[in-house]
């Protein structure tokens, strides 16, 4: 092959590949085509999620998915949350879904980008934060960081063509693919949590409330468990009752 053929296929490679509408999309990892199919979409946030996993597998895990049992905390609620539930749901006798909340994954509404991995067995836990500007160079200072934001805008604002939505798409795959690239020590900031540590987290973490009996609410005669219940005028009532809510 021509050697400067060869140089722009490198060239291209690194920068992601090019964008192009005609259905060539960026390979991801069979689990990652997976956790899309999942959560929906593809977006930068799952990436984070994903990327994150990695390193719990890769110090936790040996890198095996499922061979040690692990709890998450997870302190944002976005669309990473769902590649921790989905990539570590069988990491835990549980299962580290929202819905066995209270026996696996715990997840508080901090907003960040950290997310702390505890393994069962030894309680070894690993704290790991997203360094701030990781992926500038994705979104911010590449070549097509512009049109990429401009896409995103006009998008959010319901303003683009299908031409614009497919060019915005396949951007956002190609600079999803090129986070999956982006090596661990340049992505996170690791630390290792000691007992102390743990046990002071574990203490300052909500107590999801134990299932109790059920009850009906005396307004709308639905059953509702007993610690989710208001007294309002001498009244047992649920959330949205007491709350003078009604749909
Ligand atoms: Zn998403
Ligand atoms: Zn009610």
């Amino acid at each position: 092959m021509n050697p400067y053929v060869n140089v722009l296929f490198l060239l291209l490679f690194f920068l992601g590949g090019p964008v192009q509408s005609s259905g060539k999309q960026a390979d991801f990892p069979e689990d990652f085509d997976r956790l899309v199919e999942f959560h929906g979409h593809i977006c930068p946030g799952l990436a984070k999620g994903y990327l994150a996993v990695q390193v719990a597998q890769r110090h936790l895990q040996d890198g095996k998915a499922s061979g040690e049992a692990i709890t998450p905390i997870v302190e944002g609620q976005r669309c990473g949350l769902d590649a921790i539930q989905f990539l570590l749901k069988e990491s835990s006798p549980f299962g580290n879904t929202l819905g066995n909340r209270g026996k696996g994954l715990v997840v508080l509404d901090y907003g960040k980008d950290v997310w702390i991995f505890i393994r069962d067995r030894d309680q070894k836990a690993l704290r790991v934060v997203l360094k701030p500007g990781t992926f500038d160079h994705i979104f911010k200072t590449a070549p097509d960081a512009d049109e990429y934001n401009t896409l995103s805008r006009k998008i959010k604002g319901k303003k683009a063509n299908e031409q614009e939505r497919r060019q915005f798409l396949a951007l956002k795959k190609q600079k999803t693919a090129q986070m999956l690239l982006v090596p661990e020590d340049k992505a996170f900031n690791l630390r290792w949590l000691d007992k102390k540590d743990t046990d002071t987290l574990k203490a300052s973490l909500p107590k999801p409330g134990k299932s109790g009996g059920r009850i009906q609410c005396v307004m709308c005669r639905e059953e509702v468990f007993e610690q989710y219940t208001r007294v309002k005028n001498g009244r047992e009532l649920c959330i949205p009752c007491f709350n003078e809510l009604t749909w």
